[in-house]
């Protein structure tokens, strides 16, 4: 079976990587250069327990080269900090670096720069165009191109999206960055009346502060200290006093939510396909799970391609996303804050 995957972010190349482990053919190709890294890595990740040995699993063959030592956990609320287990913090360049290398390692073909221009259909499976001419068959086709969902739109569009409740409005991230003396790693969820986000120390003593908050509402540097110092209370307060951070922030907007609406279209003529990562159900960034969805839909593609059910890929993995993750967001960012009161 010969497998394409649109797009070499960590769900199109966990994605390869399970697919050649379960005997297929698995080319992605990808729009960026080798050595683009995503915009997103100006935003340091973190990956909870679960997720990082899903990583474990998939890349085993070179280790975890991405991934930093597991930082406290800690959600920050009403002048106190409530201490709850570990989740490891990476930054996404690294981690895709090394899924590259793991791809590779597994015999994943990649080709860099080659931008998916057309698709259509033929008698036996999939023609995919990229710039240069150049053209890629394959049986099954896997868009795992992110926001973008460039399947989708060269498919015409064919499979609407339904809007999420997760997020009610617009959100704006403002990432803040620093270097401190090494130190524990730590990871304070924070959040005061109308202003939350993340404060990460590294274990190498790369520090980032995350302010989130509606796009009405001013967002400086000094508002995000200020509201880290009301959540966290004063020793938390002392350590933020001590951090000078760069004056400009990384600014990310988030509109919500999507999910692929599969079940409000006939698909039943196309050849097999499969949407994974955020051009299936976009991940807002509050919740820190992004990756692990890409993780979890990597391995069940994994489990179908190995009982010959690619037909299935589709159905099955929306199914899993709007029984996973359609809401879950919420119930996720309101536990640790509830634990708190
Ligand atoms: C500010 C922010 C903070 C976040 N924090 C976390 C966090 O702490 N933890 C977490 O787990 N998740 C987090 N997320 C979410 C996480 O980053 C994403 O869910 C995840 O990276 C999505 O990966 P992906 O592979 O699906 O998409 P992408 O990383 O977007 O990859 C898609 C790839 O497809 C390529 N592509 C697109 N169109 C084409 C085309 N026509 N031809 C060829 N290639 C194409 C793109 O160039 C890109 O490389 C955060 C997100 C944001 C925005």
């Amino acid at each position: 079976m010969r497998v394409l995957i649109i797009g070499a972010g960590v769900a199109g190349l966990a994605a390869a990587i399970c697919a050649r482990r379960a005997g297929c053919e698995a080319t992605v190709i990808e729009r960026r250069g080798t050595r683009d890294v995503s915009a997103r890595d100006a935003h340091v990740h973190r990956l909870p327990p679960k997720s990082q040995a899903q990583l474990t699993q998939i890349s085993s063959a070179v280790g975890q080269d991405g991934l930093d030592a597991a930082a406290r956990f800690g959600a920050a609320q009403g002048g106190a900090i409530d201490w709850q287990g570990r989740q490891s913090l990476f930054r996404l360049g690294d981690l895709e670096a090394s899924l590259h290398k793991s791809a590779v390692a597994n015999g994943v073909e990649l080709a860099y720069g080659q931008n998916a221009l057309a698709l259509r259909t033929a008698d036996d499976g999939w023609r995919l165009e990229v710039e240069a001419g150049r053209a890629f068959a394959a049986d099954l086709l896997i868009d795992a191109s992110g926001a973008h969902r460039t399947g989708i739109d060269l498919l015409g569009d064919r499979l609407p999206d339904v809007p999420l409740d997760d997020i009610d409005a617009p959100e704006r991230h403002v990432s803040w960055r620093a270097r401190t003396a090494a130190d524990d790693p730590v990871l304070i969820a924070w959040s005061d009346e109308t202003v939350n986000g993340l404060l990460q120390v590294g274990a190498d003593g790369r520090v980032q502060l995350t302010a989130r908050t509606g796009l009405g509402v001013g967002l400086t540097l000094e508002r995000a200290r200020e509201a880290v110092q009301t959540a966290g209370g004063d020793s938390l307060a002392r350590r933020l006093a001590q951090i000078r951070f760069e004056p400009r922030g990384v600014q990310h907007t988030s509109a919500g939510v999507r999910r692929v609406a599969l079940e409000e279209v006939d698909v039943g003529g196309l050849p097999p396909f499969a949407l994974v990562g955020d051009a299936l159900i976009e991940a807002p960034p509050r919740y820190g799970e992004g990756v692990g969805r890409a993780f979890d839909q990597a391995l069940m593609l994994e489990d179908l391609l190995r009982k010959g059910q690619a037909a299935d890929c589709a159905a099955t993995l929306a199914e899993q996303a709007k029984a996973h993750w359609a809401g879950y967001g919420v119930a996720m960012s309101l536990r640790p804050l509830a634990s708190v009161r």
